[in-house]
């Protein structure tokens, strides 16, 4: 059995009243075998962005201590996606009920097939940064740098604090 990491997970939704579909994830978050959560951050409401039109989304980012190593979190990660509905096919960009995307574990640098650490979408990302920024302000993303320095430089793009 491995030692505790700290992680971080971004939680978004824009369908079936997103805002529930959130608070739903986070509960399922903290029933996660060989985990406590930690802190979870204010909720956010975000344009989405990209070619398909489609209603706003609801952000959060959690912070988690685990024991499970990267790969058997991202699963438990995907299965709550799918508990809550989530279709196995996924549309790049479109619409969902809920994404579950691991955007840091510990100090693990990796690009596979399956999983990519820390997440790519992190520095481009105010609805990811800025809920990050609120509860780890210090951390020290691997590669990337400190957490409010990277939100310091991105513009809010609209986000908005529910
Ligand atoms: P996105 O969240 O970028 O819009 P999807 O949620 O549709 O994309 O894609 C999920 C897939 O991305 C998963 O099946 C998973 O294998 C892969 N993936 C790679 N790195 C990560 C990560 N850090 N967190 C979550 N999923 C990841
Ligand atoms: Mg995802």
């Amino acid at each position: 059995m491995q030692v505790w990491q700290p992680a971080y997970i971004g939680v978004g939704s824009n369908l079936s009243e997103p805002r529930v579909q959130v608070r739903t994830a986070c509960a399922r978050l903290a029933d996660l075998p060989l985990t406590e959560v930690v802190l979870t951050s204010p909720l956010y409401a975000s344009r989405a962005y990209g070619p398909v039109a489609q209603p706003d989304f609801v952000n959060a980012v959690v912070g988690v201590l685990t024991r499970l190593e990267p790969s058997a979190l991202l699963a438990e990660l995907i299965a709550i996606e799918t508990a809550l509905g989530r279709p196995a096919e996924r549309q790049r960009w479109g619409p969902r009920i809920i994404d579950l995307d691991l955007l840091v574990y510990g100090r693990e640098r990796r690009s596979d097939a399956r999983l990519t650490l820390p997440h790519p979408g992190i520095v481009e990302r105010s609805f990811v940064l800025y809920p990050l920024a609120d509860i780890a302000p210090d951390l020290d993303v691997p590669g990337l740098g400190r957490v409010a320095e990277l939100a310091g430089r991105l513009a809010s793009d609209g986000l908005q604090r529910l």
